[in-house]
């Protein structure tokens, strides 16, 4: 039987991939895409809608889920009993840590990705982020700067809806909002405390519908975001970019196809890609004229590492050797945590229904002069707390039996915490490679992590810590402690630069597009294309930056610069 050829492959269909496949779809392209993973289905693979009663292992999920898998780490807020359900969650492709290295990769291998179960944190980058090594002096530019990409934000913003305010800071550019998430209680009193100690706290940019909004419905405030809505009432590709895509006709979707290398014709062009079908463990091979990976940051590499040929001898499109490179992460951590005496004794609201971040302090360091703090760029903190559906303090209050349980009411509407969000720099020691030994269940070559926290982002995690004492005393809240250390690096899931994009080829492995310098038919859609971390998430910058590239590849395509198959 004669093999389809394709327009383009897309391979992964999380937030950068399936909108590459909305885009080109339905710009009348024949396009395949390749997913490791089964199809998510939220009837079946949501169930944020259960009681924690209702549930055999009361939400924790079956501790023998992960017997006899490669990877046996379980992974944190959405891998649960609210989501095990078919295998959603990367277990058997097994990765390596170098010495020293602790990086804890949490992989959604359904369709949609990590984005089914994401925090919907949502901000434009701006100059401030794209010109910061003109300001400090270090790392490199990006090659497009806010004016370029503006429009993108704004096109991503009003597909995927994003609620939030006009803010005027000069380190988050304003973008077009549905109207704000309402502050909790603890907003008003921490916003108060933050005032005074001059610190911003605002409304987050947050995708999550406050309206109804191109055909899907509004959040109605269950609180199950992390377990995936069951309505589609914040962007992600299960409920936007997949059927999108799919409704063109214009799409095959393959899914359980572990994308293993992309395959080079006798120039070392792309002409297609091989995976592994999950089911048979056999290697299948499929063709197409361009080729799009959309794999998550380092997946992508991983990939890209593991197509040697003999035109690529230490991986595809690496003439630069920045391939793997550059790798960057947000720090993660808890720089305080506590309770507002003035809640105690209030009646309990529930007030943390949007399961979001509502409220954050966006970065307000060094902006007046890039280096009036001890560390370089800066962080951005969010506040959480209020009455959500479990007590998280309960680790905190001392105690046992009734006495115990009456204190966990009496600071049910009183806690409170903070998230820090700090950007690592590039470094020379971090990056990811291919481990010389270990091979996953499948036979292919496992990706090996290099990864330590740098100064400049542990002085930020110190920095934010008084910031926290500060504030606690201006707001009259009583701080219980902070986190002793910052989380394992991987937990932010906001990895950025290990392809990472700019003009010379000498330099960068792609060009301003996305497109690989080498391999003028291979695209990345991704964040490995972000050569440095800022202080904001990566997701919303990830469909503008896709929506920029396809643009661009349909206008190779007019132009005549692509073939169709
Ligand atoms: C709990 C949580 C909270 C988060 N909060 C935020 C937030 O507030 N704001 C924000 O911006 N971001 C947040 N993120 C991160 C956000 O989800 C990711 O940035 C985003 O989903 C990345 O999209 P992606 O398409 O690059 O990768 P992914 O979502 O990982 O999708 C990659 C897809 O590729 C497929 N794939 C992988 N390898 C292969 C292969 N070899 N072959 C074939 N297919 C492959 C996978 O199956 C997957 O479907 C959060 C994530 C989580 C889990
Ligand atoms: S809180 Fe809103 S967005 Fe979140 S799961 Fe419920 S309805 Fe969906």
């Amino acid at each position: 039987m004669a093999t389809k050829l394709y327009d383009v492959l897309v391979v992964g269909t999380g937030a950068g991939g399936s909108t590459a496949m909305k885009i080109l779809c339905e710009a009348g392209l024949q396009v395949c895409a390749l997913n490791s993973g089964p199809r998510m289905d939220p009837q079946k693979d949501y169930r944020g809608h259960r009681q924690v009663y209702d549930l055999a292992f009361r939400g924790y999920g079956n501790p023998l889920r992960l017997k006899g898998k490669a990877h046996q780490e379980p992974y944190s807020v959405e891998e649960s009993e609210y989501s095990e359900g078919r295998d959603l969650f990367e277990h058997d492709v097994a990765y390596s840590n170098a010495p020293g290295t602790d990086w804890y990769w949490k992989r959604c291998k359904a369709t949609g990705g990590k984005a089914n179960f994401w925090g919907r944190s949502s901000a434009r980058f701006g100059d401030i982020d794209f010109k910061a090594a003109d300001l400090d002096g270090f790392g490199e530019n990006w090659p497009v700067d806010y004016a370029e990409i503006s429009p993108w934000f704004s096109k991503a913003e009003r597909y995927m809806g994003v609620a939030s305010t006009v803010q005027n800071r000069p380190s988050n550019p304003d973008g077009e909002y549905l109207p704000p998430m309402p502050f909790r209680c603890i907003d008003y009193i921490m916003q108060k405390g933050a005032e005074k100690i001059g610190v911003p706290y605002l409304p987050d940019r947050c995708a999550q519908l406050t309206v109804p909004h191109n055909g899907h419905p509004r959040c109605h405030y269950c609180g199950n975001c992390s377990r995936g809505c069951d309505v589609g009432a914040f962007f992600s590709p299960t409920w936007f970019t997949i059927p999108d895509a799919e409704a063109t006709k214009n799409l095959t979707l393959l899914t359980n196809a572990l994308v293993r290398s992309v395959l080079v014709d006798e120039n070392g062009m792309a002409r297609g890609v091989a995976y592994i079908d999950r089911a048979t463990r056999k290697e299948v091979e499929v063709y197409a004229k361009v080729v799009v990976l959309a794999a998550s940051c380092v997946e992508t590499a991983h990939i890209m590492l593991n197509s040697k040929s003999r035109h690529w001898p230490t991986g595809l499109a690496n003439s630069s050797g920045q391939l793997g490179r550059n790798l960057c992460e947000h720090l993660y951590g808890t720089p305080g945590y506590g309770y507002l005496p003035q809640l105690l004794g209030q009646p309990a609201t529930p007030d943390n229904i949007a399961d979001s971040t509502v409220s954050w302090m966006p970065r307000w360091q060094n902006l007046r002069n890039p280096r009036e703090e001890k560390f370089i760029r800066g962080y951005s903190v969010y506040m959480g707390g209020g009455c959500g559906e479990f007590p998280g303090y309960y680790g905190q209050i001392e105690g046992f039996g009734s006495r115990f349980k009456r204190d966990i009411k009496r600071y049910y509407p009183t806690s409170v915490g903070a998230l820090i969000q700090a950007p690592t720099l590039p470094s020379p020691t971090n990056y990811v490679d291919i481990d010389p030994e270990k091979k996953d269940i499948f036979g292919i070559p496992q990706l090996r992590f290099h990864f330590q926290w740098g100064s400049n982002e542990l002085m930020m995690w110190e920095h934010s810590k008084q910031v926290m004492i500060d504030l606690f005393k201006a707001m009259g809240g009583e701080l219980w402690g902070a986190g002793s250390e910052p989380d394992r690096p991987g937990t932010s899931l906001h990895e950025t630069g290990v392809c990472r994009f700019g003009n010379d080829p000498k330099k960068y492995v792609t060009n301003k597009w996305a497109k690989t310098h080498d391999v003028p038919n291979l695209y990345i859609c991704d964040s490995s294309i972000f050569p440095s971390c800022t202080d904001k998430t990566t997701t919303m910058p990830i469909v503008a930056f896709t929506m920029r590239t396809c643009d661009h590849m349909l206008d190779s395509f007019k132009k005549g610069v692509h073939k169709r198959a």
